[in-house]
């Protein structure tokens, strides 16, 4: 039997219909920005294995620095505990990052990250007397699938049949933008207005503000202005609200900078990181937030302990992994690589967008891509969905259209001739379709 006809017995696979997905492909090896299956057919892999890969699959250092690692020490409980990578990774971390971002809170992935960042927001606040049980984000926002995680991604549109269990929070509308959009200032006029309404009507019992900065990823890589959230910020900070960035899938590259903060006038009370962090190795998540609110924890009382705790928090091969792939990103041929991705999109979108009247909304911001393509097949959405991932699979393309959204999210490994490529392909299929 095949690895596939095994799987389907029984694997049951993230984010599946299993009655009527097609059968999964078994993986073999990856290189570069390259995964092979089993009968070594190649992909290229434009999305990043679902954008946690940033150097290209199989990176010799990184893979070395985790065997040097698991001799010297696989992995140690981290309460009462600590290592050095766990250590020199923040400290790396802390270059990068603002000043006031200095305390660090692992865990091991992004929805972990994104719980952390809410349960320490309520409690900051209840251990000083205060109840503020709700939260603020935005309509498509995505941060996660355990229950916290998705509470406030409630209008993401992914965890719609768990709504009896969410969370209270507060919706404020997502004014997405793309090149030449005309309405954009009533989208961010109608977005301020309901969040006024919001911290009028409930200021005082809001914990925190969830946003992923610059760019929502899941519902559709969705572009927002900077000016747009420096004002949002600047209005919740007039209560007192926390500020969270959710930068599991912007941070390490990919809007150009090392962080989207960077590109945002203010920095965040809390700070989640995941994805990119071990270039795509192993699963691991920080949470980053103040002095201040880690004081609000210090106490003789027990009971204002920040009492979490994951069994492979800061696992020591992943911190070694995240170590080589943070020094990899500030290598100055990845720096370039990264600005070339840019580049390439621009060239590429443009094309596109020439080329066939069906593209609409292009927008990139630093090594993302992403474009609606209009169905005027005679098939649903899903449907067409469905097609778009076969025929790009079918002609060696690694892609995964979020409903009739296409994007390109490519490891920084990947060269100004396979994208160049991969857009030729990608209009070709579009134009048959
Ligand atoms: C992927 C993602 C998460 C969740 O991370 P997981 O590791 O899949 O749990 C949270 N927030 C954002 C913005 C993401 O892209």
């Amino acid at each position: 039997m095949s690895i596939t006809s095994k799987d389907s017995h029984i694997i049951w696979h993230p984010f599946t219909q299993e009655q009527t997905a097609p059968s999964v492909i078994a993986i073999k090896h990856a290189k570069g920005s390259y995964i092979y299956d089993e009968n070594n057919n190649a992909y290229l892999d434009l999305i990043s294995s679902w954008w946690v890969n940033i150097h290209g699959h199989g990176n010799r250092e990184i893979a070395r620095s985790i065997y040097r690692q698991a001799l010297a020490l696989e992995h140690v409980i981290f309460a009462g505990f600590t290592h050095a990578p766990a250590v020199e990774l923040c400290e790396n971390l802390m270059q990068l990052l603002p000043y006031s971002l200095n305390k660090f809170f692992f865990s091991d992935n992004g929805s972990t990250a994104v719980e952390v960042a809410l349960k320490m927001s309520y409690q900051y606040w209840y251990n000083q007397g205060y109840i503020k049980n709700l939260f603020l984000s935005f309509d498509g926002g995505y941060h996660g699938d355990t229950l916290g995680a998705m509470s406030v991604g409630a209008k993401s549109g992914f965890h719609d049949n768990f709504s009896k269990l969410f969370l209270k929070i507060l919706t404020i509308p997502y004014p997405a933008t793309w090149d030449n959009d005309l309405e954009i200032e009533a989208k961010e006029n109608l977005a301020k207005s309901t969040l006024e309404r919001h911290l009028h009507e409930y200021g005082d019992k809001i914990a925190a503000l969830i946003i992923e900065p610059l760019i929502q990823g899941a519902s559709g890589m969705r572009i927002c202005r900077t000016e747009f959230i420096e004002t949002i910020i600047k209005m919740v900070r007039k209560q007192g609200i926390l500020v969270i960035f959710d930068e599991i899938m912007t941070g390490f590259g990919r809007t150009g900078s090392y962080f989207a903060l960077d590109q945002i006038g203010t920095s965040p009370d809390l700070l989640c990181l995941s994805k990119g962090i071990t270039g795509g190795f192993l699963p691991l998540a920080i949470t980053i937030t103040t002095t201040n609110i880690f004081n609000a924890f210090l106490s003789d009382d027990w009971k204002k302990t920040f009492a979490h705790g994951h069994s492979y928090t800061a696992n020591p091969l992943a911190c070694a992994a995240a170590i080589t792939s943070l020094n990899l990103l500030k290598k100055e041929t990845t720096q370039k690589a990264i600005q070339e991705i840019h580049k390439s999109h621009k060239i590429g979108i443009n094309k596109l967008q020439i080329e066939n009247k069906r593209i609409e909304r292009p927008r990139i911001i630093g090594t993302i891509s992403a474009f609606e393509i209009k169905n005027n097949t005679h098939l649903n959405d899903i449907k067409f969905n469905l097609i778009l991932k076969k025929q790009f699979l079918e002609a060696g393309l690694l892609l995964r259209p979020l409903g009739n959204t296409i994007y390109l999210l490519p490891p920084y490994s990947i060269t100004a001739y396979e994208l160049e490529t991969s857009y030729d392909k990608i209009n070709k299929i579009l134009f048959q379709l």
